[in-house]
């Protein structure tokens, strides 16, 4: 048996109590390393998400959480930061088992996980509106307050630091949150929740409803007791929950992934370049929002980038998670199903095979890994060029000129990342505001974890912003208060 194994069914957390469905069911939770079993959570539907959105709703108008001080919100996030940081080996233990990613994966999350409640700690005091010169004897003010129950959809890839990503915020400004995990991981979500009322969180300010998407992830977007959604997931799932929202007119922010290009212009510095290419579409198997799944390649130096790519290539390795491979097991048989399904639709000579890594020889067969896959020149109308594969596949493609990069960069219906390489400052800056995206890096990539730096998307990739003081923003609404006051 692995020792990850957890023997009762994992229940959902409702203020604060362990609360099992009535009916009895529950999910199994497989380790993507070996396709074993290591836990069973509770599948919440209907009945489990009303009763959370009860104790949220009344948390927030009359409990324990609307008589907090901003200060003392933020006490509250620091002292759960500080706990994530005190339990990260045994939190990053239970991610990467329910992840299938690598072990120095697990332990960068948990970092970032902490990093998130410490940030907005620090600034759940420090939101504050504006006076608006107006009219004689008036006096105008604006301030943001929280909406008040909101309820939180996140994906698998980075559950702790999803947690952490959207909660942090929603809670700094004073909202209450209900949130459903994606049922394939779990674990760090629920542990955390736990946490939070071991450092004191109110009852009913934080809770998580475990279960399918299509019954407690609908019931949550549905709730008309629910005032605002965050959903983190695919578009389809997306559009699901927009409408959703407008049929209880409420507003939403959805981060619905991309397919992010690698510009490489021919004065680009390659040195620093390639292994930051590399990482950014293997990190986390490629399953990532914000990977960089596309190389646009200056044609003057295509050929010798694609040799240091392939070079590259050659030594990753998808390993089980406590071996520390390049990247570790892609979350679940389907997710591994439809990685290789794009990988076998490539081949063809509008996007030839490049070079492939290698599974681990110690990767047990029942585990769902992939090699990583490398393809180019792709023809922009290929899948590969403009789908998001979310594994780790990268598609390479020749530009000839600035206007053909950009042209082809802002060529797919997503718009999340971008990042520019090249040694020309007036480039950085043309490219950059050319990008139909929500984050330009120049000559880097996804730099330090950016949980200071506002991120999202345009068009398919999604709208509104987290991280950073705009999350701030989006988790609250702006009142505009006119006071006559008289001359
Ligand atoms: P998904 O179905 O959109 O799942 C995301 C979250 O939405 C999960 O918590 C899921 O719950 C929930 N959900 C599913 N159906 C729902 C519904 N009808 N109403 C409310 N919530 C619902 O994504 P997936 O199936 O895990 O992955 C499919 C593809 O989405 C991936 O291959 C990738 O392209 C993309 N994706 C993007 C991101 C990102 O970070 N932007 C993350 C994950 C996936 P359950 O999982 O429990 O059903
Ligand atoms: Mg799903």
């Amino acid at each position: 048996m692995n020792e990850m194994t957890v023997n009762a069914a994992l229940p959902c957390l409702i203020a604060g109590k362990p609360v099992l469905p009535a009916d009895g069911r529950t999910i199994d939770l497989l380790c993507p390393s070996d396709g074993k079993k290591i836990a069973e959570i509770a599948a919440g539907g209907a009945a489990e998400i009303d009763q959370a959105v009860r104790v949220a709703r009344s948390a927030f108008e009359d409990g324990a959480w609307s008589t907090l001080t901003a200060l003392e919100r933020g006490r509250l996030l620091r002292r759960l930061g500080e706990a994530i940081a005190e339990n990260a080996a045994m939190l990053a233990e239970l991610e990467a088992s329910d992840t299938g990613k690598p072990h120095r994966q697990a332990e960068a999350d948990m970092v970032a996980a902490a990093r998130y409640f410490e940030f907005y700690s620090g600034a759940a005091d420090k939101l504050h509106g504006d006076t608006i010169p107006f009219l004689a004897g008036y006096q105008v003010q604006t301030v943001y307050e929280p909406y008040g129950v909101v309820g939180i959809i996140i994906p698998w890839n980075y559950p702790a630091q999803m947690v952490g990503r959207t909660c942090a915020a929603a809670l700094a400004v004073g909202n209450t949150v209900v949130m459903k995990p994606a049922e394939e991981a779990c674990l760090t979500p629920l542990k955390i929740c736990e946490l939070a009322h071991e450092v004191g969180f109110p009852d009913g300010a934080f809770n998580v409803v475990t279960g399918y998407g299509h019954e407690a992830g609908a019931a949550l977007t549905g709730h008309p007791g629910v005032d605002f959604l965050s959903f983190t997931g695919s578009p389809q799932v997306g559009v699901m929950v927009q409408t959703a929202a407008a049929r209880n007119h409420i507003d939403c922010t959805l981060e619905l992934g991309g397919k992010s290009p690698q510009i490489l212009f021919a004065d680009a510095d390659l040195d620093a370049a390639i292994p930051v290419v590399l990482n950014a579409i293997v990190q986390n198997g490629g399953q990532t929002c914000s990977a960089g799944s596309r190389a646009l390649i200056e044609a003057s130096i295509y050929d010798e980038v694609i040799d240091r790519l392939k070079a590259g290539f050659k030594d990753l390795v998808a390993a089980p998670w406590r071996e520390n491979g390049t990247l570790g097991a892609l979350i679940s048989a389907k997710q591994k199903q439809r990685v290789e399904g794009y990988i076998a639709a490539g081949g063809g000579s509008d996007a030839p095979l490049i070079a492939r890594g290698r599974v681990s020889p110690t990767a047990p067969e029942t585990g769902n890994y992939v090699a990583p896959a490398l393809f180019g020149p792709v023809a922009e109308t290929h899948p590969l060029a403009h789908e998001e594969v979310f594994g780790p596949v990268l598609a390479c493609l020749k530009f000839t000129d600035e206007a053909d990069a950009i042209r082809i960069a802002n060529g797919t219906d997503y718009g999340l990342v971008a990042a520019v390489w090249t040694r020309d400052g007036g480039r950085q800056m043309r490219v950059s505001k050319a990008m139909q995206c929500g984050q330009v890096f120049i000559n880097c990539f996804g730099a330090g974890g950016g949980i200071e730096l506002p991120f999202g998307g345009v068009r398919k990739s999604g709208h509104g912003r987290e991280k950073g003081f705009a999350a701030l923003h989006d988790f609250t609404q702006m009142k505009t208060i006119v006071q006559n006051h008289g001359t």
